[in-house]
């Protein structure tokens, strides 16, 4: 792929509404809360932006599918939230993908970067996606993807790379 001058604050709008859309497609009863906070001061980013769309679209289908399964347990008074937000860092660009589902153990922390760990049910999950997201970043952007996560609170994945690097 190619980079090209591409509105990040478009991309993430477009993904967030996409992840959200595909999942109610196929659970009519499914609802959350979508939670964009996007920085104006963002200018055009040189980026690979269909991989970058796969990260995002990665990062918020996990999103969904964990407030989902935390709904899906019943708990009272339990709201759906999942948040996206960029930030203009001046040398480098953030873009923060948030949930409030359950959180990820510890020992399942090591593991999610490796390709083809997954504890969805097979047809779920193939294991890839974060595998795949974190050499796009890496890689492909010269930048980082970290996690963090509270069990009971959500998980949150940080991207962020150089604005405008070239090549
Ligand atoms: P897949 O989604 O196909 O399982 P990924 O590489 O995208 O593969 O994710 C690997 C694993 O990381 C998931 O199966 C899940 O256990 C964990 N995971 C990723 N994102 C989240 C999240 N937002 N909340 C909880 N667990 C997550
Ligand atoms: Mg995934």
């Amino acid at each position: 792929g190619e980079r090209t001058a591409t509105n990040l604050n478009a991309l993430a709008d477009e993904y967030l509404r996409l992840a959200y859309h595909g999942l109610r497609a196929k659970d009519k009863t499914f609802n959350a809360t979508l939670n964009p906070d996007f920085d104006p001061s963002l200018p055009p980013v040189a980026v690979i932006s269909q991989d970058l769309g796969r990260v995002l679209l990665n990062l918020l289908n996990n999103a969904f599918y964990a407030v989902r399964q935390r709904q899906q347990t019943g708990e009272a008074g339990y709201a759906p939230t999942v948040s996206i937000s960029t930030r203009n860092l001046g040398k480098e660009v953030e873009i923060r993908v948030r949930d409030n589902g359950a959180g990820i153990p510890a020992a399942v922390r090591a593991k999610i970067f490796q390709p083809f760990f997954t504890t969805k049910p097979t047809g779920e999950g193939t294991g890839l996606g974060l595998s795949l997201s974190y050499d796009i970043i890496t890689q492909g952007h010269g930048g980082t993807l970290v996690v963090e996560s509270e069990e009971g609170k959500g998980t949150e994945f940080v991207i962020s790379f150089p604005i405008n690097q070239v090549g």
